[in-house]
């Protein structure tokens, strides 16, 4: 805490970026957006903190909702403020204000809102500032859920299940660090977890950190402001197992990268396992320093591919199970088909219908599955083009694409070969000879032969009609 009452313009500037972030942290990034990005930092004199927001509609919102919440950021920063003044910046002022110093009354309209708190409640908030200590139970929570008995492997996945488990089943590091990578809600932190409950059960007396990029940079701002540094590292150069999930989020925070790279260096210097999450692979991720992303591909990089059908529709068995409902096989691949965004969508969609049919009661079926989801299914929806219509199919009935426009007559290659002709004429706009050309430079003879087929067969074979609705449906949206 700070004896000074009037800090230096120049050390407040410095934490105002810190401050942000931490806004940032802890209210979301949408928030953030909306209410905190064009906040400027002015001063702080007699116990009095000066920010400024571009109009009045966000002074007087900031100041109901969110003037309480500030100060106390501000104050755990070392400010011992009572009270922040919310002014709105006329329209000249330059951009660079925060870096400025021109005096404040030439600046900007006095059309403040002012809140203050009494010195006993601000005592009480320094007092929980001041006793800000890092324990194990505050950043390491797991989920139960997440584990590898629950983790459903298939080809998108098997390399980094793998690598995790080797990792999991090893008394020493078997490669450092493990950097597994991959879309949004394809099952990194699924992963990680699930690599931490392994070894609590089999390896009890390690230490093991999970915790996400972001915490981490927040522990650490807090830490140096309440200058506890010393408790942060000692915290993570004690561990047996640090796991630093979504890295991309440290991009362009260079003090917290030093940190970060320096704690890596002794962990790893120290023959402790480090495991690492990030949406990119260490050479892609943006705002990294160049020695950081180096030493982050050092050891093993598992990338974790887009679902497939299969891995889809495997993750929906497991998931249905504890479910007491029955849930129809054909909606289960419809859903499949459909959602082919993320495992944490398929998740989400397969919840809501089943909450949806027991709160009303309804009967799950395809129908029922098209009005609940309706939102999904259209952000999932695509423009449907013949290669986009192969490739289901090719999902669907478990065949290569290479096949499907191959010259093979096996016979599952035969059906979904002329399953995605017929698709083709019924969903896009290509005439005979287009469809037959981009299946393997086939006749246009030979399209309008499968289109009948598919129909013939379809008014005499229920499962075969059921098929290819599902594929129709879901190609729809
Ligand atoms: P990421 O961290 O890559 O964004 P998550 O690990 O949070 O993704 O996964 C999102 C959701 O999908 C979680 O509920 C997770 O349990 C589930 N999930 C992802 N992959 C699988 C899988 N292979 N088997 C079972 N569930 C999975
Ligand atoms: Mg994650």
């Amino acid at each position: 805490m700070t004896t000074d009452n009037t800090r230096q313009i120049d050390d407040c500037i410095q934490l105002w970026g810190e401050i942000l972030e931490i806004v940032k942290y802890d209210l979301g990034k949408r928030v953030y957006n909306t209410w905190f990005k064009q906040m400027q930092f002015i001063g702080f004199e007699d116990k009095v903190i000066t920010v400024t927001v571009p109009s009045n509609f966000l002074r007087d919102f900031v100041s109901a909702k969110y003037s309480d919440y500030l100060l106390s950021v501000f104050n755990s920063h070392g400010f011992a403020a009572q009270s922040i003044r919310i002014l709105t910046l006329d329209n000249n002022t330059p951009e660079t204000i925060a870096n400025s110093d021109i005096k404040q009354d030439t600046i900007i309209k006095f059309e403040e809102v002012k809140t203050s708190k009494s010195d006993n409640e601000q005592q009480e908030e320094n007092d929980v500032n001041r006793n800000f200590r890092f324990n194990l139970n505050t950043i390491s929570s797991l989920d139960k859920k997440l584990t590898f008995e629950n983790f459903v492997v298939g080809r998108p996945n098997e390399f980094a299940y793998a690598a995790a488990r080797r990792v999991a089943e090893s008394d020493t590091p078997p490669f450092n660090p493990l950097f597994l990578y991959g879309g949004v809600g394809l099952g990194k932190t699924h992963l990680m977890h699930s690599i931490a409950w392994h070894i609590k059960e089999t390896q009890p007396q390690k230490k093991v950190i999970y915790i996400s990029a972001e915490k981490f940079m927040y522990l650490f701002i807090r830490a140096l402001r309440v200058k506890d540094a010393m408790s942060f590292k000692e915290l993570f150069r004690n561990v047996d197992v640090l796991m630093v999930d979504d890295v991309q989020f440290i991009g362009g925070k260079d003090t917290t990268q030093e940190e970060f790279f320096h704690t890596f260096n002794d962990l790893v210097d120290n023959n402790r396992q480090i495991i690492i999450s990030a949406d990119k692979s260490p050479s892609e991720l943006e705002g990294v320093e160049a020695r950081l992303k180096s030493r982050l591909g050092w050891g093993l990089v598992a990338d974790i591919h887009p679902t497939t059908y299969e891995l889809r529709l495997g993750i929906l068995q497991e998931k249905v199970k504890k479910f007491k409902m029955k849930i129809p096989r054909d909606v289960i691949d419809f859903l499949a088909v459909s959602i082919t965004s993320n495992v944490r969508e398929l998740e989400g969609a397969l919840n809501r219908v089943v909450a949806h049919s027991t709160l009303v009661g309804r009967e799950v079926s395809i129908e029922m599955v098209n009005e609940v989801l309706t939102d999904v299914l259209n952000a999932n929806k695509k423009f449907i083009t013949i290669d986009l219509i192969q490739r289901s199919v090719c999902e669907f009935y478990r065949v290569k694409l290479s096949d499907l426009n191959s010259s093979k007559r096996i016979k599952t290659l035969v059906t979904a070969r002329q399953v995605a002709m017929y698709l083709s004429k019924e969903l896009t706009t290509k005439s005979l000879p287009d469809i037959g050309r981009s299946f393997g430079g086939r006749d246009h003879t030979t399209v309008l032969y499968a289109t009948k087929k598919v129909k013939d067969q379809m008014e005499v074979n229920q499962e075969f009609k059921s098929d290819v609705e599902i594929l129709k449906k879901a190609l729809e949206g």
